[in-house]
């Protein structure tokens, strides 16, 4: 344990310039969305331009989708914490690469896993499950199967930004995909968490949530 705490986990977050992501013409490093005593982690890839301009994970389209993603298996995003492997948006939103991904991870990541002590992690896409298990982890061949990290059971899935990308018969099947994964790391969690509530009545308005963050950042 650092014996830091989220505020100055934050105020570090924010101040960071360790690599060179921060000058690709972003606002700067994003942060979390949702409950830092969730039982449940979400790590995605890197933000975009939304993400970008409010300064959270998963705002944009994609973050919409993941939003019902949840929904459908009875959390809503102010019930789970979302975070990224990597928090400054790369140029024209490229995937970040892998080394990148390490690079940040294991600044703030790290810092975040010692502070929310997930019961359950879901890695949304490849940047994040290749930070737990390197570059030949494929997430293809790997949905849906557990794996552990330092004790911690991790489920690989697709990022939501795959899913946006798919049409027809593949659309169909990779949601019904994620649904799984999604259903199995609830059900887990519950099991290590029987009494936290995992669900609002109604979805949260996330971009109405942060506006405020979104007009504290600039270029
Ligand atoms: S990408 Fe991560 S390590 Fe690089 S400047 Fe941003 S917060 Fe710091």
């Amino acid at each position: 344990m650092s014996g830091i705490d989220m505020t100055s986990w934050l105020k570090n977050l924010a101040a960071c310039e360790a690599c060179p992501l921060r000058h690709e013409g972003n606002r700067g490093p994003t942060r979390y969305s949702g409950d830092p005593s969730s039982p449940l982690m979400f790590v995605g890839e890197g933000p975009g331009g939304v993400e970008d301009e409010y300064g959270v994970p998963l705002v944009g389209p994609s973050g919409q989708l993941l939003d019902k993603a949840l929904w459908s298996v009875g959390l809503t995003r102010d019930h789970v914490y979302v975070t990224n492997i990597v928090k400054c948006r790369p140029h024209n939103n490229r995937t970040p690469t892998l080394e990148e991904g390490k690079r940040c991870a294991n600044i703030h990541l790290v810092r975040e896993l010692e502070l929310v002590q997930p019961k359950v992690i879901v890695c949304l896409g490849k940047v994040a499950f290749q930070y737990f298990y390197g570059r030949t982890a494929s997430i293809m061949r790997n949905r849906g199967k557990w794996f552990d990290y330092q004790g911690i059971p991790v489920m690989p899935t697709y990022h939501p930004a795959f899913l946006l990308r798919q049409t027809g018969q593949e659309l169909v099947e990779s949601k019904w995909q994620v649904y799984y994964d999604f259903k199995a790391a609830v059900d887990k969690a519950k099991e290590a968490a029987p009494d936290y509530i995992y669900k609002s009545a109604e979805k949260p308005n996330l971009l109405a949530q942060y506006e405020d963050l979104r007009n504290s950042r600039h270029f």
